[in-house]
């Protein structure tokens, strides 16, 4: 496999590639035809469909029997968002060939299938059936390997284009809903704390990448009121998710890092993952993270904390089976999860940590 720089390293990072389409559908023929559309218009024939074990059985069949007809498709199921998929991947286009990778599935699947498009060059076109985090569109892929090693995030290409099955998402699991519009709202925190490292470190603020994420999140915040822990989402709920996701994807690749969509809340989380506790999904982690990373910043940030509660995210590390115990030991962990990543928690853990777990103590317990 060839390097994989990360994502600050990558080349013309300011001419980044803007998906050329965002299409919504809902009926898997609709998907199909949209997806053909996009393919032709593209001026490619030859598609690699890259499908989750859900997914397959949820549009897989569908798009196969659809597209078949006009183009030579071939398809792999990957299991997880191993290297070890992204290999299978690469093998089946050396043995098969194709000239564009489609993925379709959750989170999972479309960075194995990103990442595998970006190794060999080829264009990428993503059908998420979930959307559950900010990944959909980013320029970064989240992969576990090699061997048993954890997950590392990898830089990519955001997709070309991408087509969503509205339908399939609305039906996904609530919390999928409720994890990705947690994962977007938190932009607001996020911008906070790289203004403030940019303001204390000198780290490079870009404007325009923060406005994109700013805007992306504001599409949600602004709609807290309507929203209830009931609340099932409809049509323009997930238009207007899914939308912001992309807008976030776009906002990571002008600024080449995830800073605009990343800050203290989510260093919690990848303290969470390194420790391997809980039950959460990666915006269910955020969301509770915000509570912590909110006492940080001013009290504006209570508009992101104000639509975590009203759609019911968990908002204590109890609600993701998460102990006390482990809660706090990975607050003590945040400094260390992103070296070189600068901070106001991790600032505020490494000058006085016993402050930091009594903010957490309050934040979460009080
Ligand atoms: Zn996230």
């Amino acid at each position: 496999m060839s390097a994989r720089p990360d994502i600050a390293t990558l080349p013309d990072r300011r001419s980044p590639e803007i998906p050329q389409a965002i299409v919504f559908r809902r009926s898997s023929e609709d998907v199909a035809a949209a997806l053909y559309e996009v393919i032709a218009t593209m001026n490619l024939h030859k598609p690699l469909f890259v499908f989750g074990r859900a997914s397959r059985g949820m549009l897989g069949r569908s798009l196969m029997i659809d597209l078949g007809a006009q183009l030579a498709c071939q398809s792999l199921d990957v299991a997880s968002a191993h290297l070890d998929e992204v290999e299978a991947v690469r093998a089946a286009l050396l043995e098969q060939g194709g000239d564009v990778v489609v993925g379709v599935g959750g989170g999972q699947t479309l960075d194995v299938a990103k990442y595998a498009a970006y190794d060999t060059g080829l264009p990428f076109i993503a059908v998420p059936t979930q959307a559950s985090h900010d990944g959909m569109s980013s320029p970064v892929a989240v992969l576990q390997g090699p061997g048993d090693a954890g997950s590392d995030s990898y830089g990519a290409r955001p997709p070309a284009a991408l087509v969503v099955p509205i339908d399939a998402i609305r039906e996904a699991p609530r919390r999928t809903l409720v994890g990705g519009i947690a994962d977007l709202a938190v932009n607001l925190l996020a911008i906070a704390d790289w203004q403030w490292a940019a303001r204390f470190h000198g780290d490079p603020f870009d404007d325009y990448a923060a406005l994109l994420a700013r805007s992306a999140a504001e599409l949600l915040v602004a709609r807290r009121d309507l929203y209830t822990p009931e609340t099932q989402f409809d049509e323009e709920d997930v238009e207007i998710l899914v939308h912001g996701l992309v807008l976030s994807g776009l906002a990571m690749t002008l600024a080449g890092s995830s800073r605009p969509c990343s800050g203290a809340e989510h260093l919690w989380s990848h303290a969470v993952d390194r420790m391997r506790v809980g039950s959460g999904l990666h915006g269910e982690q955020v969301a509770i993270g915000a509570f912590l990373a909110a006492r940080f910043y001013d009290e504006s940030q209570e508009r992101v904390l104000s639509l975590i509660r009203a759609i019911g995210a968990p908002t204590s590390p109890g609600d993701i089976g998460i102990s006390k115990d482990d809660a706090m030991a990975a607050v003590r962990l945040v400094p260390e999860v992103r070296p070189g990543r600068h901070s106001r928690l991790s600032a505020a853990i490494t000058a006085d940590e016993a402050y930091v777990l009594e903010e957490a103590e309050a934040a979460w317990y009080g």
